[in-house]
């Protein structure tokens, strides 16, 4: 038993320094380009959080949900992923529908909106200029992606947002990209990670119907059920 109660407490330990690991610091100075876009923007708005975005959830959640990179006026200036642009209105407004998330979305990482049982990442961590990371930037970012997949050991499905963010999970995973084509709707499994591919959810994609909301709910829904068919569920879907 106590033997037991020690190993579960080094894999807490391990677990939480995996974590600390996964997250780069403020001033990561592995990108030329985005350090200089960084520093450009610190000038510019002081009390924006301009430096690398760090993933949002809990470590121990089924589902890692990829996003490309923070957006300038989004979670660049906020901190968190997927906060303060139009982006974050739909991912959050579907996430709380099919229970990965409860509370209120205000746009603001004070909002005390939760994640449940998903966590929120971005393959590149910093902003890039025109929201396009170059591919040296994207190989040297997943390191972190690679860290932040390593922390959580109950990881069972992964939604990757748009082709840049999918073939750059499947890269984390050991895997490479040509063997499992990206395509909004498509499952893969990987391993023993189901990988759900879907555009992303920006202003862009959205505004042209190449997305609706209808189209990204459902790969939410898909999620879900198989979650659930998979089980050891932490919480029911609201939807
Ligand atoms: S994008 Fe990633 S690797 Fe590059 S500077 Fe930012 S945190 Fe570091």
């Amino acid at each position: 038993m106590v033997d037991g109660l020690v190993g579960r407490r080094a894999a807490q330990v391990a677990r939480r320094r995996e974590r600390s690991a996964a997250e780069p610091d403020h001033d990561c100075p592995l990108c030329p380009r985005l350090v200089a876009f960084r520093e450009d923007w610190r000038a510019r708005e002081p009390h924006w959080h301009n430096g690398p975005v760090p993933s949002f959830g809990p470590t121990d959640a089924r589902l890692l949900i990829v996003g490309l990179a923070p957006g300038l006026r989004g979670a660049n200036r906020t901190g968190r992923p997927f906060t303060g642009d139009y982006a974050g209105d739909l991912l959050y407004e579907t996430l709380t529908e099919y229970g990965f998330a409860h509370g209120r979305y205000r746009a603001a990482p004070d909002d005390g909106l939760v994640l449940d049982d998903g966590l929120l990442t971005n393959a590149v961590r910093c902003v890039p200029p025109e929201n396009k990371p170059t591919t040296p930037e994207i190989v040297t970012c997943r390191q972190f992606l690679e860290r932040t997949i390593a922390a959580m050991p109950r990881l069972t499905a992964v939604v990757t947002l748009g082709r840049i963010a999918h073939d750059s999970a499947l890269r984390a995973l050991g895997e490479r990209p040509s063997r499992f084509p990206f395509g909004h709707g498509i499952e893969h499994d990987v391993g023993a990670v189901r990988l759900f591919a879907s555009y992303h959810c920006s202003r862009y994609n959205t505004s042209t119907r190449v997305l609706t909301p209808e189209m990204f709910k459902a790969v939410f829904a898909r999620v879900r059920a198989y979650l659930e068919e998979a089980g050891d569920s932490p919480m029911s879907p609201t939807a």
